[in-house]
């Protein structure tokens, strides 16, 4: 073990979103906005985001929020102008996360159409002016809302292709972290990366980990390093995989509804909590090995790293055992 290595760096990303909630498939159904990110339980406690807050200060760390904004074609700028307060008064890092569906709802006749149309929620396939434009109405609802400017964008649903690096490039937006090839692997193999740090045409992208994993699919092995995806035995694993040799920071994808069992109830997920308890506790407890980090603060820092290539990490046969253990049903 190389014992003068520089803590390694974690980014704790969290994608705050509202949810379509079947109404573009169910005839009465309509989308669910706080409810789906705040996850109040019987007691009013939020098991969602107040939750995740509580654990990230409990343990002194800065975490990224991607914060949707497309969303606000249905709901209007307040409901998620009052969480992207909390998550910036909270010391949080809030930056831009975007997911095509919601357009859909500048049609005013949207029900009618979805008798011979599909919405779809790709940020790839996209027209360069579709996505100039939906930055750029991002970028106002920041400024509207009174927080500092995003730097940095992720895809709804990892869904990307270069498209998008080149129109962030012309609206200089510095920062992505689109890729996740465990969620979805895109198109062109310059996006095809597992981890690392890669400059795409003018565009730093930082993706979200991904790890082999053989099981339960050897024909699938690649999985994204998520709460509710990776057991905590793997996460562990993997973390200390990486920090014994240089590596690029280690990005995990975290939902705060991750935290809550299902509508409506939003009952703890025990599970959830207890792994983003014991990763914060890890990170906390040990400064000399591991670090977490924004993405949006720092920028200059940010610019002038060098690209870091692709590792191929994989956490021992038990660990991933033990994943498919704990989720099995009950
Ligand atoms: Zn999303």
């Amino acid at each position: 073990m190389n014992s003068t290595l520089p803590p390694l760096e974690i980014l704790l990303t969290v994608d705050v979103e509202f949810s379509i909630h079947g109404a573009f498939t169910l005839p009465d159904a309509t989308p669910l906005g706080e409810e789906n990110v705040l996850c109040p339980d019987a007691s009013g406690r939020e098991q969602g985001l107040g939750r995740l807050l509580d654990i990230l200060a409990e343990h002194r760390l800065i975490a990224t929020f991607f914060c949707e904004t497309l969303q606000t074609t249905w709901f209007g700028p307040e409901p998620m102008g009052r969480i992207v307060q909390k998550i910036h008064t909270a010391g949080h890092d809030a930056q831009l996360h975007l997911h095509p569906c919601w357009a859909f709802f500048h049609h005013p006749d949207w029900r009618e159409r979805l008798r011979h149309e599909r919405p779809n929620d790709n940020c790839h396939g996209r027209t360069i002016q579709e996505l100039t434009r939906w930055i750029r109405a991002g970028r106002e609802q920041f400024r509207q809302w009174g927080v500092p400017q995003p730097v940095a964008l992720r895809a709804g649903g990892l869904r990307v292709d270069r498209q998008l690096y080149r129109v962030m490039a012309d609206l200089s937006m510095p920062l992505a972290s689109h890729v996740g090839i465990g969620i979805f692997m895109p198109e062109e193999p310059e996006l095809r990366q597992a981890n690392g740090l890669h400059r795409i045409d003018g565009v730093l992208e930082v993706p979200v980990m991904s790890y082999h994993a053989r099981l339960p699919r050897p024909t699938r092995p690649w999985r994204a390093l998520t709460l509710t995806g990776t057991s905590w035995w793997e996460m562990r694993a993997l973390l200390d995989q990486a920090r014994r040799t240089p590596h690029a920071p280690v990005v995990v994808l975290i939902h705060p509804r991750d935290l809550a069992g299902p509508y409506p109830d939003h009952t703890a997920n025990r599970l959830h909590q207890s792994r983003l308890e014991r990763l914060c506790r890890l990170i906390a407890t040990h400064p000399d090995h591991y670090q977490a980090v924004p993405l949006g603060t720092g920028l200059e820092r940010w610019l002038s790293a060098s690209p870091i290539p692709s590792r191929t990490l994989s956490p021992p046969w038990w660990t991933q055992l033990m994943r498919i253990l704990e989720m099995r049903p009950r």
